[in-house]
């Protein structure tokens, strides 16, 4: 028994162990659990038809191996094992490889059932080799977690004075279109023009802040800084510039400053939960919208979180959740659009918050919102090649976000603030995250900086906002004029982090302002 149970773990805890720092150990719980359950339940199953103990051991840990390795395998051969049909069809990896493996795996349980030598000298080694794996990603989850427990952040809490609730100050919505470019940058590097849209905003009242550029160009560190209001330099101070626990920052948004705020100003906070986990359903709000963020396989709910998505897309599942995966995440996406202008009706001063995961990959809409054939679910889908599927699926949020935009207002009794903007901008020059190093480029860097930027404010007067604004002092700002506060503004400055060094901040303001300027100069752009 014991090789099935150290083979149905292992993976498992490697997983984990090469996730650590973005993980938690609840991660584990549900996956060890089937695991574990599943493989010993096969194995006395086969052990009743059988008889033989060492050979439902041995068949199971076989079958179990395969299960965690095949979608390693099936990623490692997907540019490398297709076959070309007339008519420009390609036969894909999994097509040719899962027919191989189920022959082979049937080949293998049929010889070992049938085998009449001793199996015991090889049950012994692959237990030998198990326990050995198996210990040494124990080893490094151990370490690890109490390196991550130890002193993690206080930066949660921040006092707050209860400040007087005034009755006359308007809803607040913001909505993150996530890794939305600045338009400059669409026509520099998509060559699309997306005037149509700044004028649409421009027409319903919104400053659009041409240049705008982010504070910091991951989404775990622009967001708590615009939710902080403040530079996050006490991040490489406290746990390094690169630090086993990288989940500080992310759980920084979890029960945030501005969010604090509002709570004190007698606002409830409602928040339409993303798949990204500084601002999931563990988002301190007072009211949770969240479309069923699970998707069905084999009669089981599983949570569509990114690292449920990267995992079982290394097990034998993922042709499986394909479809179903990309289902979920259309759904996720267009229930916000679809819910949040009937929010506008809820009774009281609201304060909304709806981080939408596109234009950022995974791409699973086409321009009309259909299906995208063959999309690759990941996060980090970006390259120079994958731009069309990025500009498809910008357009289609553009036209649902329009939409959905003209309904809050039309459903407001009150014209509400409503702040729009991207949390960073696109990676297709850096790519994918192994090849940023060799990608890095300043123009690559202006991409991913520059984002979408407006704001409407009911009085129309946008005189504090300048078209190089950071989201850094939007709450300072609509504090100070509609909440009675004094808060200082902070420069506008951008810092450049790469996937190595995760609080490593690097600042490129200058180097931005220099190639703004130089790009204003070209003829034919603005
Ligand atoms: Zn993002």
């Amino acid at each position: 028994m014991w090789p099935v149970l150290l083979v149905a773990v292992y993976p498992i805890l490697y997983f984990y162990a090469n996730n650590i720092s973005e993980l938690s150990l609840v991660f584990l719980e549900k996956p060890l659990c089937f695991s574990v359950a599943i493989s010993v339940s096969l194995v006395f199953l086969l052990y009743r038809i059988c008889g033989n103990k060492e050979k439902s051991s041995l068949v199971v840990t076989g079958l179990v191996f395969v299960f965690f390795s095949y979608g390693h395998l099936s990623k490692y051969l997907n540019n490398k094992l297709f076959i070309p049909l007339p008519g420009g069809m390609v036969l894909g990896p999994d097509k040719i490889l899962l027919p191989i493996v189920f022959l082979m795996g049937g080949f293998f349980v049929y010889k070992t059932l049938r085998t009449k030598s001793d199996l015991s000298g090889l049950m012994s080694f692959i237990n030998i080799v198990f326990f050995l794996l198996f210990l040494t990603s124990v080893a490094t989850i151990f370490i690890n977690e109490i390196k991550k427990n130890r002193g993690d952040g206080d930066f949660a809490k921040v006092e707050l004075g209860r400040q007087e609730s005034s009755v006359e100050t308007p809803d607040v919505y913001h909505i993150i279109l996530d890794g939305y470019a600045r338009n400059d940058i669409l026509k520099d590097l998509y060559d699309y023009d997306n005037g149509e849209f700044v004028a649409d905003l421009d027409k319903m009242g919104f400053f659009v802040a041409k240049k705008a550029r982010t504070n910091y160009i991951h989404t775990y560190l622009s967001l708590p800084s615009t939710f902080y209001m403040s530079y996050l330099d006490f991040l490489p101070e406290k746990y390094g510039r690169n630090p086993v626990n990288g989940s500080v920052a992310k759980n920084m948004m979890l029960d945030n400053l501005v969010t604090k705020k509002f709570k004190s100003f007698g606002y409830k906070t409602i928040n339409f939960v993303s798949s990204w986990e500084g601002t999931n359903e563990n988002y301190l709000a007072d009211v949770i919208f969240n479309e069923k963020k699970t998707f069905k396989m084999l009669g089981i709910n599983i949570p569509t979180s990114e690292s449920n998505m990267v995992f079982l897309q290394t097990t034998l599942l993922s042709p499986l959740i394909q479809e179903a995966w990309e289902d979920a995440l259309r759904r996720n996406t267009l229930s916000v659009f679809e819910k949040m202008p009937d929010v506008a009706y809820l009774g009281g001063p609201k304060y909304v918050l709806a981080h939408i995961m596109a234009p950022h990959p995974p791409y699973v809409f086409t321009e009309d919102g259909g299906v995208v054939n063959e999309a690759i679910l990941t996060n980090a889908d970006e390259g120079v090649e994958r731009r069309p599927y990025y500009l498809n699926q910008l357009k289609f949020i553009t036209k649902q976000a329009t939409i959905m935009i003209e309904k809050i207002m039309n459903n407001s009794k009150k014209p509400p603030i409503i702040i729009l903007q991207a949390d960073h901008g696109p990676a297709s020059t850096l790519g994918r995250r192994d090849d940023w190093k060799s990608n890095y480029s300043q123009e690559a860097v202006r991409e991913r900086s520059g984002i979408l930027y407006a704001v409407f404010l009911p009085d129309g007067n946008y005189e504090e906002f300048s078209k190089t604004m950071t989201p850094i002092n939007t709450y300072g700002l609509l504090f100070n004029k509609y909440f009675g506060e004094n808060n200082d503004l902070l420069p506008d400055r951008t810092y450049y982090t790469s996937y190595d060094e995760i609080y490593g901040f690097y600042d490129v303001t200058d180097m931005l302002n220099q190639l703004d300027d130089e790009a204003v100069e070209l003829p034919g752009k603005q």
